[in-house]
């Protein structure tokens, strides 16, 4: 058993964590950041994309020298049905120059040079380090302060403040009463699959220019009637794919989410995008989804919450607002060290800042996404079969004039349900499959 003393300790060294732990140690505090894998990233999963201007404003032109994979030029949303696809997006060549929009990137790559930032600036970086309990202080008869963690070696490392970046499971902010449990309701659970394919045959099968790289997100056929999606990002060469949906229909249905991957592989249309590309790691992971109203307990007396632990995500961005989260918390313990003084009187200059952020009011905006798909579970189902019909029927040539084609349409989408229900279903479709 040893203990040690910092100014702070970072628990979890993700985008949040990382972050959190440069910024203190840019402003001269000393910093332990720990992790619990054998490198920061190794336990770490995403779908693919990291933002440039949120990334900018924690390492100013990251992309010069940050191990990422491609620039994304090309954002599509495909409607897949069974034999079909209606498919929509967007291609900037003007994303491929910098200051770039944003890139592929593997986790465990980026998440380890994010930690060395962080080091290098003077962060104590622990792997292999699980913190397993918060250590307290008595301040009075009745207060009592976070004063460090309990290592899974048994090691009490000791500070004025800890910032939990622990992400989506959040177990020592739940212990230390900070946040709740979530219902499977809020919860999305995912797979991924990493396939390897050689930068020549990504280029060619994908229409990109060389270097450049593409994002395609599924809605429909692959997630076999739970709302969710499947989506696919080009990394140099290799190929990113990802399937899930909201945990309570996964159970309700039976389903696991390695079935789903099957079935997005074998689909014949997403299929040929696969094709002789092999398989080289899989992963899981939970997104808190509809997370205003779970957002935590902020701060208390020597401690801080942040990134996905906090449920700072919003739509297709995490990595971002959990980078950006972590900057500010560590901005709040920078004040509270100018005055010594780590009570949640000051520690709440991290919740004000969060509070006047851009990206809270995106989170407030999604509020009600998971009571919405609570409520109509086949709202994708039904938009993915109307959009892939009245395509399939505009389309197909036959003997009848265009007009009549159309009324046709017309009626066919209104035999689904009344006219107002599809647009509410858009409605809250644009925000749950994160375009915008
Ligand atoms: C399928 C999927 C696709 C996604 N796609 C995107 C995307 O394309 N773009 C995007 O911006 N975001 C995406 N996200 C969201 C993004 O991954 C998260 O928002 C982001 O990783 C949150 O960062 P974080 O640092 O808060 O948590 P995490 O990245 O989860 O990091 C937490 C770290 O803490 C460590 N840790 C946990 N507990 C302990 C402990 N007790 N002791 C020590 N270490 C501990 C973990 O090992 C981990 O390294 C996606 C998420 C999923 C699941």
């Amino acid at each position: 058993m040893s203990s040690d003393r910092y100014d702070a300790i970072v628990v979890g060294a993700g985008p949040a964590g990382s972050s959190a732990a440069l910024t203190m140690a840019q402003n001269n505090l000393s910093v332990a950041l720990l992790e619990r894998g054998d490198y920061p990233g190794s336990k770490n999963m995403f779908g693919g994309t990291i933002y440039t201007a949120p990334t900018e404003e924690i390492i100013p032109a990251f992309w010069q020298q940050a191990p990422l994979e491609r620039p994304v030029v090309s954002d599509e949303l495909w409607f897949v049905d069974h034999d079909s696809a209606v498919k929509i997006g967007f291609t900037g060549l003007r994303f491929a120059k910098p200051p770039f929009n944003k890139f592929t990137a593997l986790r465990a790559k980026f998440d380890s040079w994010l930690a060395h930032k962080a080091v290098e600036a003077g962060a104590h970086l622990l792997t292999k380090a699980l913190a397993t309990d918060l250590v307290y202080e008595r301040t009075g008869l009745m207060s009592k302060k976070v004063d460090g963690v309990l290592l899974d070696n048994g090691d009490v490392l000791r500070a004025d403040v800890v910032v939990l970046a622990e992400g989506a499971p959040a177990y020592l902010a739940q212990k230390a009463g900070m946040r709740g449990n979530m219902e499977t309701s809020s919860i999305t659970l995912y797979v991924k699959e990493i396939l390897d394919l050689p930068a020549g045959k990504i280029e060619e099968r994908f229409n990109l220019e060389s270097g450049c790289g593409t994002n395609i997100a599924f809605i429909g056929y692959p997630t076999s009637g739970v709302v969710g999606k499947a989506g696919i990002w080009t990394n140099k060469d290799s190929i990113s794919l990802i399937v899930g949906g909201y945990l309570n229909q996964l159970i309700s249905k039976g389903l696991n989410p390695f079935q789903l991957l099957e079935r997005t592989k074998q689909h014949p249309i997403i299929k040929c995008l696969l094709d002789g590309a092999k398989p080289i790691e899989y992963m899981g992971a939970t997104i808190p989804k509809g997370g205003y109203k779970n957002i935590p307990q902020l701060y208390g007396y020597g401690i801080l919450v942040t990134g996905d632990a906090a449920m700072m995500i919003s739509g297709r961005q995490g990595t971002d607002l959990a980078m950006l989260s972590g900057k500010y918390a560590a901005e709040a313990v920078c004040q509270a060290k100018a005055k010594g003084d780590f009570s949640p009187d000051i520690l709440q200059a991290y919740e004000r800042r969060i509070d006047s952020s851009y990206f809270m009011k995106d989170i407030e905006d999604h509020k009600n996404v998971g009571n919405y798909y609570k409520k109509y579970p086949d709202a994708d189902y039904l938009i993915n079969k109307m959009l892939n019909d009245a395509a399939y029927e505009y389309f197909k040539t036959d003997l009848e004039p265009g007009s009549q084609k159309i009324d046709k349409i017309i009626q066919q989408i209104r035999s689904f349900q009344h006219p107002w229900k599809t647009a509410k279903d858009i409605y809250h479709g644009i925000r749950n499959w994160g375009v915008f």
